[in-house]
């Protein structure tokens, strides 16, 4: 079975370098929703780290716009609800 993913265009921590990274959208998605990290890779370095508060919101922003088909859609609305507690939260400090 062939899991959605979803392409991310990543900048590379030690040389800036762009680079595309394909992570699986249920995996994003989950770890937006739990607040958990989510592991980003640069392939020029092979270097992990994980994703910045920037880096999250563009992946929350990819799955809110992106085109999902029916069982995908539950979570994105899931995500994007929860993204407007999140700005909230944000903005206080
Ligand atoms: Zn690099």
């Amino acid at each position: 079975m062939n899991e959605p993913t979803l392409k991310f265009l990543v900048t590379c921590p030690s040389c800036a370098l762009q680079s595309m990274t394909e992570i699986s959208i249920a995996l994003v998605a989950n770890a937006l929703l739990t607040e958990k990290n989510i592991r980003l890779y640069a392939s020029c370095h092979d270097l992990y780290w994980t994703a910045t508060f920037v880096e999250r919101e563009q992946l929350r922003k990819m799955l809110r716009t992106m085109k999902v088909d029916a069982r995908q859609r539950t979570v994105v609305q899931l995500v994007s609800s929860h993204s407007r507690d999140g700005l909230r939260k944000s903005g206080s400090h």
